[in-house]
């Protein structure tokens, strides 16, 4: 879309435009998600129950999945915990959740990949840290364990570096080397150096064993924003490689979620990743799905992926001073939300349905009109009927005790009538 401002300068919709990468393809069963080269961005998660509990693991990965995670990674840090894998992945495939497993490798993969290979076959994907995979000569016989048990079962890896955890030997050594230049870099150029240098040269080492580069995916996660932006800009100029998106120990609550929400959007809007999980810290008693509907979120506004229909809703002035509308906003989309699984297989498009719920006459009716359905409520002082717009027209006025239930159910209607399979009759 472009349009004339009024000293003539066109204004475009920016539109991100992604980077190709290699596409990576992550199968369980016959279900496979693809990952890079123009895929769609992928939304990933991770359990916090203990792997060796494989009841409460798999619950806890059908929630993730049904809230929209693609892939759900798992700790995979004991022989226990390896054992636990095939049984986890045999309860998922029992309720019918086929989403890929990723398991997060520390210290010991190479020896737990080797030894359980139930285990190594029922992952769909390996995480390897490689600042975690041994020091010395070890590091490359383990490295080199770990991707041969993914070529062999024709798994990907993700290269995942992290600064909490990075090869130390190897930053050692570009502090050295920085040390010998004329001017040398700020340590933090060097750390930034270090992250990049650790997740390509591993990527390129996996390749030689005989990993394809279709099967690698890297990232580089730090906690700060600025660091990931810049961390990551390089990393794409340097490789084809399909990246996985994060800031690492985002925190909890607004903070993680608008620190996760800043550093991602950039990235995403100037095309890079392929795919993204929002490390929050769960609140006390929040649920660990929280992390899924903010990456969900970030797609949908960055208008990158479609999850759930989205409800413009009025933030409330003065002219609001009961909590009707708020109270009306939140049920919808709660409804919304809650009924997407079914709406979905019933409903194909019901997706980028617009609802608007607005809190009285002032802007109410203008974006009611531009919502597929809207609802514009009495603000104080105003008549007590809230007149309901459909594509753009006045459609009835809702009046009493039961505006919300009669909401819901004219919203309903319209999907059915625009959705269903007799759609427009
Ligand atoms: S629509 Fe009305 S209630 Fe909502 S913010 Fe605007 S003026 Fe306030």
């Amino acid at each position: 879309m472009t349009y004339q401002t009024t000293d003539q300068q066109a204004v475009s919709s920016a539109q991100p435009a992604r980077r190709i990468t290699r596409q990576a393809r992550i199968a369980w069963g016959g279900h496979v998600v693809t990952v890079g080269g123009g895929a769609p961005v992928r939304i990933q998660s991770m359990t916090n129950t203990d792997t060796v509990d494989a009841v409460g693991t798999a619950i806890q990965v059908k929630e993730l999945a049904l809230a929209g995670s693609e892939l759900v990674r798992i700790t995979v840090n004991t022989p226990e915990a390896a054992m636990a894998v095939p049984y986890i992945r045999e309860q998922l495939d029992r309720m019918g959740m086929h989403v890929p497993l990723v398991g997060d490798f520390h210290f010991n993969g190479h020896t737990l990949l080797t030894e359980y290979p139930a285990c190594a076959q029922a992952l769909s994907k390996y995480r390897i840290n490689p600042g975690n995979v041994g020091k010395g000569e070890k590091r490359d016989r383990q490295f080199g364990l770990m991707v041969e048990a993914a070529a062999r079962w024709g798994k990907s890896v993700r290269i995942g570096v992290n600064w909490g955890s990075l090869d130390q030997e190897l930053l050692a050594e570009l502090m050295d080397e920085n040390s010998r230049r004329s001017s040398p870099w700020d340590a933090k150029q060097v750390m930034y150096e270090a992250l990049i240098s650790s997740a390509i040269d591993s990527a390129e080492r996996a390749e030689a064993i005989g990993l394809p580069g279709e099967q690698i995916i890297l990232s580089c996660k730090v906690s700060g924003v600025q660091d990931l932006i810049a961390v990551y800009r390089e990393l794409a100029n340097r490789c084809t490689y399909a990246l996985h998106l994060g800031l690492t120990e985002a925190g909890m609550g607004t903070k993680g979620t608008v620190a996760s929400t800043a550093a991602l959007s950039v990235l995403l809007q100037e095309g890079i990743g392929d795919t993204i999980r929002v490390s929050l810290t769960p609140q006390p008693g929040e649920s660990r799905t929280q992390e899924v509907v903010v990456a969900s979120e970030i797609l949908q506004a960055l208008e990158l992926r479609r999850f759930v229909p989205s409800v413009t809703a009025c933030p409330g002035c003065g002219r609001t001073t009961s909590t009707t509308f708020q109270e009306l906003a939140k049920d919808i989309d709660d409804f919304l939300r809650a009924r997407m699984p079914e709406w979905k297989k019933s409903f194909p498009g019901v997706e980028s349905l617009k609802v608007a719920v607005m809190g009285c006459i002032v802007n109410g009716p203008g974006e009611s009109k531009h919502a597929d359905i809207g609802i514009s409520l009495p603000g104080t002082g105003e008549a007590p009927a809230a007149p309901v717009y459909i594509d753009g027209a006045k459609h009835s006025t809702l009046r009493g005790e039961n505006i919300v239930p009669q909401f819901r159910s004219l919203v309903e209607q319209y999907i059915e009538q625009r959705y269903g399979k007799g759609k427009g009759t």
